[in-house]
């Protein structure tokens, strides 16, 4: 059997085919924003499609974020995606469909989902094992929890940001080892952490706790995610309640929810666990996501971390967050940690690439350390899709503006 193809123009066999289908949040400038697919290089306005075909859940479409849809669960948007992948399938839609799809040039892209609860992880061993030669040399690399759990924190659901929102330099104390007190100033360390992020289509009750078999049942997609970090102001803060003020400024996030029915191709399995963590974190059959990054500063690529790589798989990590009972909500959003592989030019921070601002990397005919006023990053994603090829996650961009003093 061969997979439907679409009639939308220029889509077929492009990286935003109908085995890809993001949802994302557009605004026209004439309309208020509501929920769009992504097909091509065309939003296609879920609302009035919806309303056409007497859709029972076509409430879902006109609102300003995708968490009503979200929370729909996996069987009903099953069924959404089914629905749209007719209509961009089926030659005698077209007529119908056509007039709602609307080139992206001619959109914005708002903030997609409105986040409740937000976690970082810290998932990836080569990430981890490089932190700690840099930052504790004449030490173990892995702290001895390490391999037990996935380590993670609470970070700012308030200041989550979606792709192409400028950064502004934070502000903070920081105090080098050498010094004799901090001082306070605009961040002279300023870091990208290139991670994945998951978000939770349907919450749990107080007290109950998503299984690793569940983790599908629960998560509604994927986006990529830059975790901007003020390595400086992190360093003299973080001891002992973890990463604070460094990195509560800013989180970008891509404006294109990946629904994770997009990623069936990528499921990979996991590099390796041990030893053997306990049996609420035991998992059966390929749990990792073979998803590709490509990290670009002003243009240049500069690094490309595989996914692959990491030790924790996401569904583990949904396991952990809720294993003591603490509930989930639609919305919630939790980020893989950096993602770097085991060479130098897969790695996820500028922390790593200059190993400790101590060998700076080249960006084209320039050098950098850390991050500079007027860079620009994007974090690019890829995957296999199911249709053969390779479908594209939504990019995540951010670029740095001075401080504000
Ligand atoms: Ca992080």
């Amino acid at each position: 059997m061969t997979a439907p193809t679409t009639w939308v123009t220029g889509a077929a066999g492009s990286a935003y085919d109908v085995d890809n289908l993001p949802y994302g949040v557009f605004a026209t400038a004439d309309e208020e924003p509501r929920v769009g697919v992504r097909i091509g290089d065309f939003v296609l306005d879920l609302a009035p499609a919806a309303a056409t075909d007497l859709l029972e859940v076509a409430h879902v479409f006109e609102q300003q974020s995708l968490n009503p849809l979200m929370a729909l669960g996996r069987e009903r948007n099953a069924g959404v995606r089914q629905w749209i992948v007719s209509l961009l399938t089926d030659e005698g839609e077209r007529a119908d469909v056509e007039p709602h799809l609307i080139p992206l040039a001619e959109v914005e892209m708002r903030m997609p989902i409105e986040v409740g609860d937000y976690v970082d992880f810290y998932a990836s061993e080569h990430h981890a094992s490089n932190v700690g030669k840099i930052f504790r040399p004449d030490q173990a690399a892995l702290l001895p929890n390490w391999k037990h759990l996935p380590v993670g924190y609470h970070g700012r659901s308030g200041t989550v940001v979606p792709s192409g929102t400028d950064i502004i330099r934070p502000m903070g104390q920081r105090k080098a080892p050498t010094d004799d007190a901090p001082t306070f100033g605009p961040c002279t360390r300023l870091d990208i952490e290139a991670e994945l992020g998951f978000v939770v289509g349907t919450g749990t009750e107080l007290g109950g706790r998503v299984s690793i078999d569940d983790f599908a049942e629960h998560t509604f997609g994927v986006m990529g995610l830059n975790d901007w970090s003020a390595r400086d102001i992190q360093a003299w803060e973080y001891v002992p309640l973890g990463p604070f003020l460094g990195k509560s400024f800013a989180t970008s996030i891509s404006t294109w929810v990946t629904p994770l029915a997009a990623l069936d191709a990528a499921w990979t399995d996991l590099p390796g666990q041990d030893p053997e963590p306990l049996p609420y974190l035991q998992v059966d059959g390929p749990a990792g996501l073979d998803i590709e990054i490509e990290v670009l500063l002003n243009g240049h690529v500069v690094s490309r971390p595989p996914y692959r790589t990491m030790y924790w798989s996401p569904a583990q990590m949904l396991a952990h967050m809720t294993v003591n009972g603490a509930t989930v909500r639609t919305g919630d959003l939790w980020a893989s940690g950096t993602v770097s592989g085991e060479v130098a030019e897969q790695r996820g921070s500028f922390l790593e690439l200059s190993w400790g601002w101590r060998e700076p990397f080249r960006v084209g005919d320039e050098e950098r350390v850390a991050l500079e006023d007027g860079d620009e990053v994007v974090i690019r994603y890829t995957a296999p899709g199911t249709g053969g090829g390779r479908i594209a996650l939504g990019e995540v961009s951010g670029r740095i503006v001075p401080a504000s003093e």
